[in-house]
């Protein structure tokens, strides 16, 4: 029965592994080969197109048919002479994930003429089928037609698999009647609004500057393990997460993985999905070992957001088939295992404009540390003001098991800005009274300036316990969880900032219309929002018990779970927001709010059926065997003429067993009676909160006894491997 598990710790000591990556090529030459760069396009599009893709890129504005047939066939040449022969419209519908549908570019002319044609029309627009993907009722059946549509600002690329190549164009997806269904338009929407809201706070202190971009560097945290191993795991493979599993005696107490040596084969892995990654224009830069056994990460440089967004899906996706290669899995789940770290993905975050200025960077000039100092208090007021949907944000069943759990921050936003700024920031609030004084012209001419040093980046004292800390020249949102796709936390963070400096504006405006100077009506209403931020800076210890019951006492909220961190989508001011910001419709925003819900009632829906069929399956009969091997030694004791307390060690086990057995019994026969509850329930909210409440709790104590069973049953007929097995077997 235990087959599996030892055969994977076999192939593991047989040494199946290819450790050759092809990892020897200079990045330099394979940077981007497989992407059609401004460079590819300057080669293959005629001035005209290429100068209307440009421009699009820049302003937004949109490319006519005769362009797109054009660069249609450039692109087409590109591909071909790379053995590219279908293409497919690339997107990322609402399961988190990537989705390709490929078509030929070989068609057949109507007198018989084998032709391959890529035309203007295939390149901006396709209708795939809707109805399999998540929509939240916003797709009356009857209507099952979804569409994509090009997004020109994130640039085509050609997929390699093994046995063919796909020229890959990015599209945004929309069903029929023009609603969102993806991760991508509401972003791009976001991105936009940023871009103009930030330029016109920008246009108080420099007229240059023609756009603002949000920058993104992620963090990607993931572990490796033996594929044979995780196909041993059902719970692995259905859940990315193991349901089962007592913590090993030796876990990460020591602290001996954290930038310690990369093993050999996983390094030869790393090599290669890099190597990937560089054909497919991502700039990874930096890999190391994380704090969990058989955990690690990778970072890019960071690039504008909607292209890292995009980089990031794809390396997610090149990672896992890339594994597959090396007999290896990867595992994105936030915690695939109980007692180590789960995994994160810190969303590095600043606003660069055109003429070369990170807004968040403190600057060389009085004039631009105000700007620096305008931005950077925007930021902490749209955070305070939207707390809860920046929480919403990172919502996910995945990451309920992260957050809070002592190794990853708690479930309550708040910023780290470090002392300095706290110091500045007290300054201001201080001296700029609220009235208007000559002290104001001094504090704005030399004051800001002196207080606020160009290499705060070296000053800044790192606090890793917050969920979104200040680090010199960017904000790091570190409560993103290591599968989220980071459009949806993007476009939420852009989307408050946006609706924050239009506020900001209005009023600063409003102030310059009663006759104040422009910087003196900046830093007044600076003044103002540092005053009413307060409450979301913390610079303590935000893993802290004593945390928790501050930020109470302050009113920050603290969701511990996903459907409660959601309702505020069910508000009345997210959906005033929204529409405002012209990024959702109320329907879209309640369409949403109903695709999470579900999501999270399928995610764990899915685990309590896991549990109980791995109880039954594989935890209970290992035990019963094995408690009839005890019974057997005991009647054949016994037979011999030995007494009672010869055995009694036996006894004491064999009743041991029965008691977790029956444990286990009861509390799955307690688990499905609730599910079944929980399935009753036709609102998808009370079905939520039923599977958070009412099932899920069931999962710690079914564990808590099966962990016990794995203890004392004979290693040789335990059915699952061991947490020893997959996280330190190399
Ligand atoms: P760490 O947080 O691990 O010390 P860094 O702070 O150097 O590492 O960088 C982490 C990530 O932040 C990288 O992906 C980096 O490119 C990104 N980053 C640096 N500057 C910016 C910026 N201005 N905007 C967005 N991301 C940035
Ligand atoms: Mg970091």
């Amino acid at each position: 029965m235990s087959n599996l598990r030892f055969n994977a710790v076999k192939e593991l000591n047989l040494g199946t592994k290819d450790i050759r990556g092809y990892g020897d090529q200079k990045v330099t030459s394979l940077f981007a080969s497989n992407v059609f760069t401004t460079k590819a396009q300057r080669e293959y599009l005629s001035d005209e197109a290429y100068k209307s893709i440009i421009t699009s890129v820049k302003t937004g504005s949109k490319i006519d048919r005769k362009m797109a047939e054009q660069i249609a066939n450039g692109m087409k040449a590109w591909a071909m002479e790379r053995g590219v022969s279908h293409f497919s419209h690339w997107f990322q519908p609402l399961t988190g994930g990537t989705a390709e549908k490929h078509d030929s570019f070989f068609t057949l002319k109507g007198d018989g003429t084998p032709l391959e044609i890529f035309d203007g029309d295939a390149l901006t627009q396709q209708e795939p089928d809707a109805s399999s993907f998540p929509n939240g009722g916003i797709r009356a059946t009857f209507e099952a037609r979804g569409y994509t549509a090009w997004d020109p600002t994130s640039p085509a690329f050609i997929l390699e698999m093994a046995h063919g190549k796909t020229l890959c164009i990015p599209t945004i997806f929309i069903s029929y009647s023009g609603e969102s269904l993806d991760t991508k338009t509401p972003l791009l929407k976001a991105l936009d609004l940023v871009n103009k809201s930030a330029l016109d706070v920008c246009h108080y202190f420099d007229k240059n500057i023609t756009r603002v971009a949000p920058t993104l560097g992620w963090e990607q945290e993931y572990f490796v393990i033996e594929e044979s191993m995780a196909n041993a795991r059902p719970d692995l493979l259905a859940t990315g997460r193991t349901l089962y599993g007592h913590t090993p005696a030796k876990g990460q107490q020591l602290d001996d993985h954290y930038f310690g040596a990369i093993p050999e084969r996983v390094f030869a892995y790393m090599q290669d999905f890099e190597q990937e990654s560089y054909k497919l224009g991502i700039p990874l830069r930096t890999r190391h070992n994380e704090v969990a056994p058989s955990q690690f990460e990778c970072a890019p440089i960071f690039e504008e957001v909607n292209i890292a967004v995009d980089h990031n899906s794809l390396l997610m996706d090149v990672m896992q088939r890339v594994a597959k290669r090396h007999k290896l899995k990867v595992l994105m789940h936030e915690k695939p295992f109980a007692g180590v770290n789960g995994s994160g993905k810190h969303n590095n975050w600043s606003l660069a404009t055109d003429t070369g200025i990170n807004l968040l960077a403190p600057g060389k000039t009085p004039r631009t540390n105000l700007m620096f100092l305008t931005f950077f208090v925007n930021v902490l007021k749209a955070v305070h003001t939207h707390a809860d949907l920046l929480r919403a944000s990172i919502a996910s069943s995945n990451n309920d098991h992260r957050l809070g759990a002592n190794e990853a921050p708690p479930a309550i936003i708040s910023v780290f800005i470090g002392k300095y700024l706290t110091d500045v920031l007290k300054e201001v609030e201080t001296r700029v009274t609220g009235k208007f004084t000559e002290q104001d012209e001094v504090i704005l001419k030399m004051d800001i300036h002196k207080n606020i040093p160009e290499l705060l980046m070296d000053n800044t004292d790192r606090n890793r316990t917050s969920p979104f800390a200040f680090t010199g020249n960017k904000f790091e949102f570190r409560a993103v969880g290591s599968s989220a796709n980071c459009a949806w936390p993007m476009t939420i963070l852009n989307s408050i900032m946006a609706n924050t400096l239009i506020d900001f504006k209005k009023e600063v405006d409003a102030l310059i219309d009663k006759g104040e100077k422009k910087e003196i009506a900046v830093l007044h209403i600076i003044r103002k929002y540092i005053t009413e931020s307060k409450a979301i800076c913390f610079e303590g210890d935000n893993y802290s018990e004593a945390w928790a019951q501050e930020a109470a006492q302050r009113g920050l909220n603290n969701f511990k779970d996903t459907p409660r961190a959601l309702d505020v989508f069910a508000t009345d001011i997210t959906k005033k927001l929204f529409k405002d910001l012209n990024i959702f419709t109320h329907k879209e925003v309640e369409a949403r709010h109903e695709i999470m819900l579900e999501e999270y009632v399928k995610k764990v829906q899915i685990e309590a059926r896991l549990m109980g069929y791995l109880a039954s399956n594989t935890i209970l009969p290992p035990s019963i065997q094995y408690q009839n091997m005890l019974i057997e030694n005991v009647k054949g004791l016994k037979e011999i003429g030995l007494k009672p307390e010869s055995f009694k060690a036996q006894m004491d086990i064999i009743e041991v067993i029965s008691t977790h057995i029956n444990s286990i019994s009861d509390q799955v026969e307690k688990m499905i009676e609730a599910r079944k509850v929980a399935n009753e329930l036709e609102d998808m909210h009370a079905k939520a909160v039923a599977y958070c409440d009412q099932v899920k709790p069931y999962f710690d104590t079914i564990r808590y006894h099966a962990d016990k069973l794995e203890l004392i049953v004979d290693d040789k007929i335990w059915v699952l491997p061991k947490y020893r097995e997959m996280l330190f077997l190399r």
